[in-house]
């Protein structure tokens, strides 16, 4: 998962922190050593990562954090604060013109994902009650039209193609005319890309933008390239004017530099992120959210925004209040495991919600299905009562559930300790979103 690796160190970071009670300056500045160095490691650029700890410092010697109660909490949402700003702090939303057709370019390098991308957004829109045309700008990438016409079979979404023989200029054109005509609400041009850089590519990019004079040109980037990623926004930003980023491949196991250089580097804002292969793979990109996973509080909402497409939302909407609550369960947990394995992959699941990211043991179970059932299994051994307050689950009980469910006491006793060190976590996070007012 990405960020993997900069939110564990992070969080140590911030657990050594708490641990101190009142903070000290040189405190402070030892936790901003760490987290200069877990920044450089995730592949932040380093002028950025420089600026970002310089802020925090000043915020975090602040005479109101050092002498508060909770310095260490503090220090933690000064951080989460400005990776927000440093993601561009709120939301960017993808374009509507006033008037349809929506026109939207999508540039970027070979193999970043465009087409994909492309199809992605197409679907995104669809389900936002819009109707998009797709239009096979591409016309140099061997199979480049093919497969963007086999995505539009797939999505059920009219695909505009002259072949590969007319100019991209023209197709452009055509398409624009073609869907004023036949009342589209987006046009998402797919235009060639290249394997790197050159002019001819920028030329021939800038004269279909001056063409269709887009609403939005959104540049395709691989999150898995790191630093590169944000050069090649840099350039495609100085000749283009981009208009928005999005990021693919933020499943795979990036260290996520990408993600959080882009706008600060180049002044565009990541507006999507692609999370898989899948053409539902594509998610609204929320740089607050995104900086709650890095601090492994979690991303409930996002978590809420799934389950309302495919799990009970009531449930999830209860799950929510009860975290806020910190009344957490195992009843819960065991309501939890069953909508979250409705909900994708375990493990892009699993970070979403706060804190089980921390948690050695069930880190290390969630891609295995089967451990998952043997936890379930524990769970309705327990009689309601039990479910309710673990507290009274003494060795006979715990016996009598080993039997019931096919396990062992040392599972269980295994469980009731994760489920422990979450319930802590999940009351440390309903704290923090109370005193950040979330
Ligand atoms: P293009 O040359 O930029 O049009 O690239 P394609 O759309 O053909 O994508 C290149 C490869 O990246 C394909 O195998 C895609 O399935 C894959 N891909 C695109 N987006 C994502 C993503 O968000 N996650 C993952 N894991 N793979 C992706």
């Amino acid at each position: 998962m990405v960020f993997e690796g900069l939110a564990n160190r992070l969080q140590d970071t911030f657990n050594r922190l708490r641990g101190k009670g009142k903070l000290s300056e040189s405190d402070v500045k030892e936790a901003m050593r760490e987290v200069r160095l877990a920044l450089l490691e995730a592949d932040v650029n380093f002028k950025v990562v420089k600026e970002f700890v310089e802020k925090v410092r000043e915020r975090a010697v602040g005479q109101e954090v050092l002498q508060s109660l909770t310095p260490a909490q503090q220090v933690i949402k000064i951080v989460n604060d400005e990776l927000t700003q440093l993601m561009g702090g709120s939301q960017a939303k993808i374009a509507q013109a006033a008037k349809p057709p929506t026109v939207v370019m999508m540039v970027g390098l070979q193999g970043a994902g465009k087409t994909t991308t492309t199809g992605k957004l197409a679907q995104f829109l669809k389900k936002q009650g819009k109707y998009p045309l797709l239009v096979a700008g591409d016309v140099y990438r061997p199979a480049a039209i093919k497969q963007l016409q086999i995505l539009g079979e797939q999505l059920k979404t009219p695909v505009f193609s002259m072949g590969d023989q007319v100019s991209p200029v023209d197709i452009a054109k055509a398409a624009l005319e073609h869907a004023r005509v036949h009342g589209f609400d987006y046009v998402l041009i797919d235009t060639a890309g290249r394997l790197h850089i050159d002019e001819a590519l920028m030329n021939e990019l800038k004269m279909v933008k001056d063409a269709v004079n887009p609403h939005e040109i959104l540049l395709v980037v691989d999150a898995m390239t790191g630093q590169d990623a944000v050069q090649v926004a840099d350039t495609f930003h100085k000749e283009l004017e981009v208009t928005g980023a999005i990021l693919t491949k933020l499943d795979g196991d990036t260290r996520g530099g990408a993600a959080l250089s882009i706008r600060a580097v180049t002044g565009t804002p990541i507006k999507f992120a692609g999370m898989g292969e899948k053409l539902d793979a594509l998610e609204p990109f929320h740089p607050d959210r995104m900086a709650s996973r890095i601090l492994g509080m979690g991303d409930v909402l996002t978590l809420i925004e799934k389950a309302q497409a495919s799990v009970d939302k009531e449930k999830a909407v209860e799950l929510e209040k009860k975290i806020r609550k910190a009344e957490f369960t195992l009843d819960d947990f065991l309501d939890q495991l069953a909508q979250v394995r409705k909900l994708g992959p375990l493990d892009q699941i699993m970070s979403m919600i706060p804190g089980m990211n921390k948690i050695k043991g069930i880190q290390g179970m969630t891609p295995d299905e089967k451990q998952i059932g043997r936890v379930e299994a524990i769970i309705r051994s327990m009689t309601p009562a039990e479910r309710q307050n673990y507290k009274i689950i003494d060795h006979s009980r715990k016996q009598r559930i080993a039997r019931g469910s096919g396990t062992s006491v040392q599972e269980i006793n295994r469980l009731l300790k994760q489920f422990e060190e979450m319930q802590k976590m999940v009351k440390q996070f309903s704290g923090l979103a109370k005193k950040m007012g979330k």
